[in-house]
């Protein structure tokens, strides 16, 4: 027994967080976990989770409207905000406590509050002082609002999740994650939707047919997208509406919602006392989420990796295996594959067209776009697309991207099988089930090489 109050304290009771701990204590630790909030972080709270449960209650706008085509007669169909928010506010409060009653189970000690550090194995909660062999930071991060005259009456997608009244008009800025997500959100409960981006094609960094796509996409949806665009000031009028200056033009909101990155919770942490240095974008860590202080870890949106609930999930979970059990892991977080729950969504593994080009210098593209058969009677103009990056020379696949109806479904089975080294021959010998959308992965033949 060490002289530690603690063998292992984990400050941040999301999902990296709560892994940790709890592997920590099936392996024979002495575990504590401090938490400010409810349990579950960004991700169970305010993040994938009530985001997928709107996403859900979106796509009935959609099918409603394919339905008549299919025969079936509708008499009215109605929607309420606020019901949706009180069912997925119910949902969210029974997952935290399940959260909750997995670390009660596995024996770990939780408190709320605050912790920060005193020194490298001692922080601080509610005035008092606790010591510990090793510390995991797991804080997560938060939204990042750029600083402009009146920003302060912008939500983040930390409020869009509560709003008390669906807005009429709301102006989204950021062409990333969450602002695409949200834009087809409320446009397919009737809002007004206007997205301001400051590049030239939103989802930077994924392939770039993808984003190609999905603007063409949500203008089919009656999205206003606003490309090369700058939002320089926000203003609040009597009647409680804003008033945003969008390329020096006024438009009247009655929201208006940053989606412009997340940044790591650290300000209170005082790492500076430990010794923990920090680098753009987070805590720096080594591959084992070791930070510059060796008996101190970090692991997910507070670090400066992959701001991803399953890549934190595994990484907790390798810090616990290694500090506690017989022998060292490291997350291997080689191939992530990830998905944006936009309209139509995407799925995504491996390298994109331009980095694949980077790093083998010719690759063979495949790629279809097609409208799904479900579209065909009801004349829904969404379309599909598909594209295999493949190595010229190896002929191993190297990018799987999709963005059509169940691309995250899909692609989640194919990453599988980018990990095992699959060919495109691999491919070519699979037979399809027919038919779906996803057999158009078996059945691509025209081939396009690109060289660098
Ligand atoms: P992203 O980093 O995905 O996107 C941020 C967007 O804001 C980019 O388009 C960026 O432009 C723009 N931006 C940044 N700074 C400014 C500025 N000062 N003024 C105007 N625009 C700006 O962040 P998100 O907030 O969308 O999401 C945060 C992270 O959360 C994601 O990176 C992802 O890791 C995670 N997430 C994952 C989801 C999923 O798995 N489905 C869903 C939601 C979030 P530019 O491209 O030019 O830099």
């Amino acid at each position: 027994m060490s002289n530690f109050d603690f063998d292992f304290f984990v400050i941040g009771g999301g999902s990296g967080g709560v892994r940790a701990a709890r592997v920590a204590a099936s392996l024979g630790a002495r575990v504590a976990i401090a938490e400010n909030d409810r349990y579950g972080g960004t991700c169970v709270i305010r993040g994938c989770i009530p985001k997928k449960l709107l996403v859900y209650a979106s796509h009935f706008a959609n099918d409603f409207s394919d339905a008549e085509a299919y025969g079936w007669s509708l008499s009215s169909t109605s929607f309420s905000w606020q019901k949706l928010i009180a069912a997925k506010n119910k949902e969210i409060a029974r997952l935290s406590q399940i959260y909750q009653d997995l670390l009660t189970s596995s024996g770990v000690t939780m408190l709320n509050g605050l912790a920060r550090f005193v020194d490298t194995q001692t922080v601080e909660l509610n005035g008092k002082k606790i010591s510990a062999k090793y510390i995991l930071i797991a804080t997560g991060g938060k939204p990042y609002r750029p600083s402009i005259s009146g920003i302060e009456f912008a939500i983040t997608s930390d409020e869009a999740f509560d709003l008390p009244q669906l807005p009429k008009r709301i102006l989204i800025v950021g062409g990333g994650y969450i602002a695409v997500e949200f834009a087809g959100i409320f446009r397919a409960f009737g809002t007004e939707v206007t997205l301001s981006y400051r590049g030239e094609q939103i989802l930077r960094g994924f392939d770039t047919d993808l984003g190609l796509h999905l603007q063409e996409e949500m203008r089919k949806k009656g999205i206003q997208l606003l490309l090369n665009s700058t939002v320089s000031k926000i203003t609040k009028q009597d009647d409680g509406m804003l008033t945003a200056s969008v390329d020096n033009t006024d438009s009247t909101f009655d929201a208006v919602m940053y989606a412009t990155g997340r940044i790591p919770n650290i300000d209170r942490l005082d790492l500076a006392a430990a010794g923990v240095d920090i680098a753009s974008g987070g805590i720096s860590v080594d591959p084992s989420s070791r930070t510059s202080t060796s008996n101190i870890f970090a692991v997910g949106d507070v670090t400066n990796g992959v701001a991803l609930t399953p890549v934190a999930i595994r990484e907790g979970s390798a810090v616990a295996n290694s500090l506690f059990g017989p022998a060292e892991h490291i997350a291997d977080l080689s191939l992530v594959p990830s998905a944006v729950f936009s309209q139509p969504p995407i799925g995504t593994v491996g390298l994109s067209e331009s980095q694949a080009l980077d790093q083998y210098g010719e690759v063979d593209i495949y790629s279809a776009n097609f409208r799904p058969l479900r579209n065909t009677i009801s004349g829904n103009h969404e379309h599909t697309f598909m594209k295999l990056v493949v190595d010229t020379k190896t002929q191993k696949i190297l990018g799987v991207h999709m963005i059509g109806a169940d691309a995250p479904e899909i692609i989640q089975g194919l990453a599988v099988a980018i990990r095992m080294g699959a060919t495109k021959a691999d491919f070519d010998k699979t037979i399809d089930i027919h038919p779906t959308a996803a057999e158009e992965f078996m059945t691509m033949r025209e081939k396009k090489t690109k060289s660098k």
